[in-house]
């Protein structure tokens, strides 16, 4: 990563250049919340099909799933959202903003330079810690003590609001596909060890704000429930699925120094985990957790059990033995992943005499565009033909044409959006039936034939 690289850059380019932009902006904006422009939007599937094509379509022992948002609400109560699912909340005590207790406390401790666990404290913990430090809201008002704040968003369902129609948002991905283990099993050729994955949306009534696509209330996941034998060697099994996330984050175009894993202590586990590792990225502000891998157990699949009084459990064809499997929780964000693909391709190049340029190294398989075609002036020979390899390539590949005519406008606006390669149709072109492809991270340009375009462009993405 570019060590310069800041939140204010990557939050000022992305809406400069259409790929994320506050939502309702014309009404002010929403906190927390954000909507991909056209290149967003293509950037965002680009990192989500590569996700599904690694573990699910390139695997035989993973199953893709797509369940739905608003399930029954039995499924939260079992899962423990509707109990336990919640933040650490401070009031100021004044304009009775709220905060969550643990970042007030991080905010406060990185100050003073200090090293505090917040997850190793419980809400008495937190609220002794913010009055004996005597720290105060951002306008300088006295805190609340801190309380739970539950992060499920409440919706009806039907005409009338009544207490029985509550349902909710989902607030993970991952309990639609525990909800769906026994339609899976029944329906499917799987054997344990075998994993369901699910890419969608999820949400959380976020109390912290300003952090861009790192927390909103709306966001994306991409999940995998991993089903084991419950003595299987769980241990080498998540060191495996270490290995595949920090691969996955590599191929988004991640420095390797720039992931690591953060095991959390005894503390800090959930009471169903065995053993949890955050996926963590080097942001500008701070290492920050982009993913998690949790051994959930049999936690899961059991409360289901309980709840709905069906058996969820696995007949072993070859031995019978029949057991409720273990699960190891491979759990990325994708707007995080997103996140980690700008901070990654973002940089300021000095070309010297006083000119500059922003350029997104994208790798070329996920930038939104793979090449953009130019004609050399808007002659019309030169358009048609441009237009012509336009078209062609296009069907294979997302392409852009332009005509402004300012070939080195055209460079620079290319570069800004990450676009791999530019190729220029010139008078050659009608005479010799060559073109120049200039290549966006070395700018070195190469003379090749009409004809082999491309299978060239092909190869690299
Ligand atoms: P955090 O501690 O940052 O709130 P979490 O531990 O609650 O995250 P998990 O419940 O483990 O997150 O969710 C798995 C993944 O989903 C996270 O690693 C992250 O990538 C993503 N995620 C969770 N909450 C959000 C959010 N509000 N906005 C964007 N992505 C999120």
């Amino acid at each position: 990563m570019d060590s310069t690289v800041t939140l204010e850059q990557i939050v000022a380019w992305a809406k400069r250049r259409g790929f994320i932009f506050q939502t309702s902006t014309i009404y002010g904006g929403l906190a927390n919340n954000y909507d991909y422009g056209p290149y967003g939007a293509t950037l965002k599937n680009n990192i989500r099909n590569h996700w599904w094509n690694t573990f699910v379509e390139k695997r035989n022992d993973v199953v893709g799933l797509d369940g739905a948002i608003i399930t029954h609400p039995t499924v939260w109560e079992a899962s423990g959202h509707t109990s336990s699912f919640s933040d650490p909340l401070v009031e100021d005590t004044v304009n009775h903003k709220r905060y969550r207790a643990d970042h007030v406390i991080e905010a406060w401790a990185n100050k003073k330079g200090e090293e505090v666990n917040t997850e190793a404290m419980d809400l008495n913990a937190m609220s002794k810690f913010i009055s004996d430090n005597k720290i105060l809201s951002e306008d300088g008002n006295a805190l609340s003590d801190a309380r739970e704040f539950n992060l499920l968003f409440e919706t009806h369902i039907g005409a009338v609001e009544a207490e029985k129609d509550t349902a909710y948002l989902r607030g993970e991905t991952a309990q639609s596909i525990f909800v769906n283990y026994k339609n899976i099993l029944d329906t499917m050729r799987v054997r344990i060890p075998f994993g369901i994955a699910q890419i969608g949306k999820a949400f959380r009534n976020e109390i912290t704000k300003g952090q861009f696509i790192f927390r909103t209330i709306e966001f994306e996941q991409m999940e995998i429930e991993y089903f084991i034998h419950p003595e299987a060697d769980w241990d080498s099994i998540m060191q495996q699925w270490l290995e595949d996330m920090k691969q996955f984050y590599l191929d988004l175009g991640a420095d390797s120094d720039n992931v690591r894993f953060r095991e959390h202590d005894k503390e800090e586990l959930s009471h169903y985990s065995k053993r949890t590792y955050d996926p963590e990225f080097k942001f500008d502000f701070g290492w920050k957790e982009i993913a998690g891998l949790a051994y959930r157990t049999d936690f899961d699949l059991s409360q289901h059990a309980k709840f709905s009084s069906k058996k969820l459990e696995y007949r072993d064809p070859q031995t019978n033995e029949v057991y409720v499997p273990h699960v190891v929780e491979p759990s990325f964000g994708l707007t995080r992943a997103v996140l980690v693909a700008l901070y990654s391709a973002y940089k300021e190049e000095d070309l010297g005499d006083g000119k500059s340029r922003v350029v997104m190294k994208f790798p070329a398989h996920i930038a939104p565009v793979k090449a953009a075609i130019f004609p050399l002036q808007k002659d019309d020979k030169l358009v048609a033909k441009a237009e012509e390899l336009f078209n062609e390539l296009n069907s294979e590949f997302q392409c852009e044409f332009d005509n402004a005519g300012n070939i080195g406008k055209m460079y620079r606006r290319q570069d800004e959006i990450g676009t791999p390669f530019c190729i220029t149709v010139d008078y050659d072109t009608l005479e010799k039936g060559t073109v120049t492809i200039r290549d966006r991270d070395t700018m070195e340009q190469e003379t090749i034939s009409i004809d082999e375009v491309k299978a060239y462009i092909l190869e690299k993405i």
